[in-house]
């Protein structure tokens, strides 16, 4: 209905499958210019608030969401991470002043990924829409993709049929609406692992940097999560014994670990039926671009859909897709090279490179999510 008036267009019925960042960005979003979208996860409720997950608020990000008014409150919250060390064992090798990244807002903020969904819930809430909680998208295949017929199984095991106008697949990397597609997920999974553990200390720490140690070969980070809440990320196994932890540990709150893959789906829609967040794109930690990409595409979908030209919506995300993916696949092997050659080249060079203004501009324009197109819809400078 893309030559429909605004009304029309704002009476088209809309679910989203997901209610994880992506999905509550798009009801939001979407919300906020008079659509009643309905969300559905089929989960207990958000991320628990101890597992951090996505920790990583770009600057692009608090920009898509400042209409909202939810980037007050992620910066209320959130950690700004005003430098960015990377040092060897024994000396710093590079310090970048992410207080020099153009714009309003810094390069990044650490919040952990509960915390920012509760907020976008809330915001949610305002405009009288909540996710409907343990309710599963079900679909074989869907069958006509213009008027999309999915299934929703509740917690008791009753099943509704639903026929939305529009279809938003946000249900994450296993996303059952790309599989009912028949969209492949093509890509790599990389030998490498991650490990991660979060600390909180008996004490309030330094929260104002990240940091990564090169170990060579491996990498340990560290990045901030609240006052007393550290993450640590490693792609050694054995990284618990070499933290130099800051205070006290009071508790380890959360462990896990993750093979990275790189994938994406191409295109992003078909008919009326759209991927958003890791449904579409899921690829490594380097970089902290997972969350506020799928955030990205959120606002992207939900703006072309109120201006009737959804249909766009794969032809503009698919470059900004492709940007970030190889960016991080650079940042990823950059930190899991094992080459004793390579790695003395590297440790040689970059220091060397984040002298120089240009380099060290491109690197907080990237951190800062500034290398994708800045959202037409929003007119003051980032
Ligand atoms: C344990 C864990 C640790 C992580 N750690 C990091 C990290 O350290 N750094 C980082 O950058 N990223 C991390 N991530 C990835 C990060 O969480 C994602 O990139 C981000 O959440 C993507 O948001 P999304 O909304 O696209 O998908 P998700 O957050 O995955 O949300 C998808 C939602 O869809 C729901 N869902 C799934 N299937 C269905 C269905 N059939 N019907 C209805 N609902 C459905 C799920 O319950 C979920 O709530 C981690 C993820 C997990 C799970």
């Amino acid at each position: 209905m893309a030559d429909g008036t605004g009304g029309e267009r704002k009476s088209r019925s809309v679910l989203i499958a997901g209610a994880g960042p992506a999905g509550l960005t798009a009801a939001l979003e979407l919300a906020r210019r008079g659509f009643v979208p309905r969300i559905v996860d089929d989960g207990q409720g958000p991320a628990p608030l101890e597992e951090s997950r996505a920790l990583g608020i770009n600057a692009r990000t608090l920009t898509l969401l400042s209409p909202s008014g939810v980037t007050e409150r992620i910066l209320a919250a959130a950690q700004p991470i005003v430098h960015f060390r990377v040092r060897s064992a024994t000396r710093v090798l590079a310090d970048v002043d992410t207080r020099q990244t153009p714009g309003r807002f810094g390069a990044v903020h650490g919040l952990a990924q509960g915390v920012t969904e509760r907020l976008l819930i809330e915001a949610l809430a305002v405009h009288g829409i909540a996710p409907e909680w343990q309710t599963s998208v079900v679909a074989e295949a869907i069958a006509d993709v213009d008027k999309p017929e999915v299934m929703l199984r509740r917690p008791d095991g009753s099943m509704e049929a639903v026929r939305p106008d529009i279809l938003i697949g946000a249900d994450g990397a296993h996303s059952a609406v790309r599989k009912a597609l028949g969209a492949g997920f093509p890509g790599e999974a990389l030998e490498a692992y991650f490990y991660l553990a979060d600390f909180r200390y008996a004490k309030p720490v330094d929260t104002h940097f990240a940091e990564i140690t090169l170990c060579d070969p491996g990498m340990i980070g560290r990045l901030p999560v609240s006052t007393d809440v550290l993450r640590y990320i490693s792609t050694l196994e054995d990284f618990g014994s070499r933290i130099v932890h800051p205070e006290a540990v009071a508790e380890k709150t959360w462990v896990s670990q993750f093979r990275i893959n790189f994938r994406h789906v191409e295109p992003m829609a078909r008919g009326n039926v759209f991927l958003a967040g890791d449904a579409a794109h899921i690829h490594s930690p380097a970089g902290a671009r997972g969350m506020n990409l799928g955030i990205e595409d959120a606002c992207w979908l939900a703006w072309l859909i109120a201006e009737g030209r959804e249909q766009e919506y794969s032809a503009l995300r698919i470059p900004a897709v492709k940007q970030v993916l190889k960016q991080t696949y650079g940042l990823t092997r950059l930190v899991t090279m094992k080459n004793p050659l390579a790695i003395a080249a590297r440790n040689l060079f970059a220091p060397l490179l984040l002298r120089f203004g240009p380099a060290r501009r491109e690197l907080l324009h990237n951190i800062a999510g500034y290398d994708t197109p800045k959202p037409s819809w929003i007119d003051w400078a980032e």
